[in-house]
């Protein structure tokens, strides 16, 4: 899967599709929990920023419709932005049970490396559901400016370790770092959560309330821009808080995981499998992701 796949002028319609809804909340300066932006059309009253709107200044001087290899880093609102988009397990793992099994920090404990993940009753395994929606993301906050750093390169190798996948946010000094995962829950139990870190002494105090934040970002602009409620078997609310994740505890920056829904249930599967969804999925992730990053 070309990773490079953003063109010009596919990055800028990307742009435009999902911060239009962002960028009316900040004009209209209303907070999330008052609503979101009034029914007239929000492209109207909202300059878009950066080279799809001529009419500002001191923007690229990329010319519209120009093949620009979709150049826009540098630009954009998320220009000077750093974000870890951690796409969970990999594709290998399932062949390398010892290196996966091995022991590694985790925080007060130690864990496993890595697992295999969970799949979908029929066979859409979650390394490649999590793969697939991260360089979506990618794509997106990209377009938008952002410097991505994905924590695999592919999903055929294995791993790298929950350690290592943490130390690369601390390493890029991240303003968010985000973990995709896909829950293997109960059949009979649909939904996604959010996970954010707990206290854990000596690991997250500084990471709890941004982490938090971010969570609830995230969990309003995923059930608003998805058709996938509130997990009905665990967590609380959309939202979950745990002291036991390594990727998690090991993080240095603010960093939340997202369970995007459940694989072993027939109905979140089948929106998990399908492109289209996915690409809601993608914009709803990307806009939570701008929106915290624009607010800090
Ligand atoms: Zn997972």
């Amino acid at each position: 899967m070309p990773v490079s796949a953003a063109s010009g002028p596919r990055s800028r319609a990307t742009r435009a599709l999902y911060l239009i809804p962002l960028l009316a909340l900040l004009a209209v300066g209303c907070s999330p929990a008052s609503g979101a932006a009034p029914d007239a059309d929000p492209t109207a009253a909202i300059p878009l920023p950066g080279p799809d709107d001529g009419s500002t200044g001191g923007g690229s001087q990329e010319t519209p419709g120009q093949e620009g290899g979709g150049e826009l880093v540098g630009d954009g609102p998320l220009h000077d932005k750093i974000v870890v988009i951690d796409p969970g397990h990999n594709g290998g793992n399932a062949e390398a049970a010892s290196q996966i099994n091995r022991l590694v920090p985790a925080g007060p404990q130690q864990k496993a490396c890595d697992t295999v993940g969970a799949e979908t009753g029929t066979g859409y395994p979650e390394h490649l559901f999590n793969w697939e929606l991260s360089l979506l993301v990618k794509e997106r906050l990209e377009a938008d400016g952002a410097t991505v750093i994905l924590t695999r390169e592919d999903n055929e190798s294995v791993g790298p370790c929950i350690n290592e996948r943490a130390e690369i946010g601390n390493e890029a000094g991240a303003d968010a770092a985000l973990s995709i995962h896909a829950d293997g829950g109960p059949e009979s139990g649909r939904g996604f959560h959010v996970i954010v870190p707990g206290e854990v002494e000596g690991f997250t105090e500084d990471i709890v309330e941004p982490s938090r934040e971010l969570a609830e970002d995230l969990r309003r602009e995923y059930r608003e821009g998805t058709d996938i409620p509130y997990a009905d078997y665990l967590a609380q609310d959309g939202l979950d808080e745990r002291t036991d994740l390594g990727g998690l505890n090991m993080s240095t920056v603010p960093k939340v995981f997202l369970e995007a829904g459940n694989m072993r249930n027939a109905e979140d599967a089948a929106l998990l499998e399908d492109p289209r969804w996915r690409e809601q999925a993608a914009n709803a992730i990307a806009r939570a992701l701008a929106f915290y990053l624009m607010r800090e």
